[in-house]
């Protein structure tokens, strides 16, 4: 698994879920991120991205795929497509796990920020993180250190993508990740 860092929940939070509203808008960020990722990395989201992941929300994830913390992690599994034998053209596959509970938690730590652009972000960031995995370009079983050089660098990625989209929050919600954007340091190099 691949777990993005959160900061705002401690475990005792209660794990609330999106309503039936949140989930229109978190369905709609995710359209949006889709097409945001995509054009980015010119590729079509129907040919490179949507057999290979799919977004779900925490009613619908297993005890394994919960955390208490981040506001998503993105687990991988491996497909095997349909009427092919036994390990032949076997593909990865990526679930990205929203944590409504974190999501929900951070949303109330501050009245800036709202939850259609906060899930932009955090889907244009995993998407990110996806297309990384899949070109190839990072490990999924990448050591700690790598892994947090690898979040900066798809911060860095997310903010350059949604840099000029006009969407009433957004800038909030860049503002609220900016400390992922400053060089870290101690980190071995790329
Ligand atoms: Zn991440």
């Amino acid at each position: 698994m691949h777990v993005c860092y959160g900061r705002t929940m401690n475990a005792s939070t209660p794990r609330r879920t999106f309503d039936a509203e949140q989930i229109q808008r978190v369905n709609q960020s995710v359209t949006m991120a889709e097409e945001l990722v995509s054009n980015f990395f010119k590729m079509s989201a129907n040919q490179w991205l949507r057999p290979k992941y799919d977004v779900s929300t925490l009613a619908d994830l297993t005890p394994a795929e919960i955390v208490d913390g981040p506001f998503a992690q993105i687990i991988r599994y491996e497909g095997q497509r349909k009427g092919s034998p036994l390990g032949s053209d076997a593909y990865d596959y990526y679930k990205i796990c929203l944590q409504d509970h974190a999501i929900l938690a951070a949303l109330d730590s501050s009245a800036e920020l709202a939850l259609l652009p906060f899930c932009l972000y955090v889907v244009v960031h995993e998407l990110v993180h996806i297309v990384r995995f899949s070109k190839f370009l990072q490990n999924f079983n990448a050591t700690a250190s790598e892994k947090l050089a690898e979040e900066h660098r798809v911060h860095l990625i997310t903010h350059q993508i949604l840099s000029n989209v006009r969407l009433t929050g957004l800038d909030a919600v860049i503002e609220y990740y900016r400390s992922w954007r400053t060089p870290l340091e101690n980190l071995s190099s790329p």
